[in-house]
């Protein structure tokens, strides 16, 4: 069972917004699990190193520095993930991270996941992004969080902020999937990180019932851009345990993206794009990787080789 978790914030939120209860409030739909549905969707676990990394792509360093989340995204793909009973990195697990950045000059990003890295306290940001440049001074930082949505007053701490800014070059990666979840406090956490020169891009994972309407995707792309924030990747949805509720037909979800780029700027349009299911990486959802549909379902390859299918799926009724 993947506890209901909520922050005051989303408490109040979910009472004037459908989108924002669908994405957080738990729903009895949950307990239905297809036997395609798998524990670790991305096949993560395959590439574990250095105790809490992940070395899928040669240039790319993945770490879950925390498995704690302010709230919990009832789709999340991690719902079942090992990582989820971990607090934040301690200084052992940090020293195991800093001798791989040393050892493997061909990563030249580090990803920093969770959990929401941003519900680590501010001491352990420091003394993590100090680790992180003292192994490696030239690398790229990425952070992927949600908290500008769930905790916004988070980045109200100054010192974070510095932080961030004083480290290099260092990307917020936010995960944002309906304008609804735009209100005044989120827009000022993302200013703030802005106005403090960090970089913005966006996540959105497309969402039955919340988001899988070309006019709902638009108005969240051109306002992310109008708040400086890159509209990056739309995720299809992955095939985590109990989220079929969530998952949009891959024929229609097509179509969606296919119409919704006569409404939006190039800026504003993201890559559509799915994790192959059980592994071998993220496929954009277009020729040449993605194949015509057969019996297996959509055929899948990653730029590397790697191949796999993802299910066409039933488009059920949206509670
Ligand atoms: S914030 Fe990210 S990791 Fe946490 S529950 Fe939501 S999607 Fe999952």
């Amino acid at each position: 069972m993947y506890p209901e978790k909520l922050t005051t914030h989303l408490e109040a939120l979910a009472l004037s917004s459908r989108a924002v209860a669908a994405m957080f409030r738990y729903d009895d739909r949950e307990k239905a699990t297809l036997d395609y549905e798998l524990a670790d969707p991305l096949g993560e676990s395959r590439h574990a190193v250095a105790g809490r990394a992940v070395h899928q792509y040669p240039d790319r360093l993945l770490v879950h520095v925390t498995g704690r989340c302010a709230a919990h995204c009832r789709y999340c793909f991690r719902r079942s993930g090992v990582h989820r009973a971990c607090g934040p990195l301690d200084e052992r697990e940090t020293g195991l991270i800093q001798d791989y950045l040393k050892g493997h000059d061909q990563i030249k990003e580090v990803l920093l996941s969770g959990g929401d890295p941003f519900t680590m306290g501010t001491d352990l940001w420091e003394y993590l992004l100090d680790g992180i440049r003292q192994a490696r001074p030239d690398i790229t930082v990425r952070i992927g969080t949600r908290m500008p949505v769930s905790d916004p007053v988070r980045f109200e701490d100054n010192r974070l902020i510095q932080l961030l800014a004083d480290h290099g070059v260092v990307w917020i990666m936010t995960h944002i999937n309906h304008s609804d979840e735009l209100t005044a406090e989120t827009k000022a956490s993302l200013e703030r990180l802005r106005k403090n020169g960090l970089s913005l891009a966006n996540q959105t994972v497309l969402l039955k019932g919340v988001n899988d309407e070309v006019e709902v995707l638009a108005r969240l792309f051109t306002t992310l851009v109008d708040l400086g924030v890159k509209p990056y990747y739309l995720f299809q949805g992955d095939l985590a345990l109990g989220t079929a509720h969530f998952r949009v037909p891959l024929s229609r979800a097509l179509a969606i993206v296919n119409e919704l780029r006569r409404h939006v700027s190039g800026l504003a349009m993201p890559v559509f794009a799915v994790d192959i299911p059980g592994g071998g990486g993220k496929v954009p959802l277009c020729p040449p990787w993605l194949g015509a549909p057969g019996k297996k379902g959509w055929p899948l390859t990653h730029p590397d080789g790697h191949t796999g299918f993802y299910p066409e799926e039933k488009d059920g009724p949206v509670k």
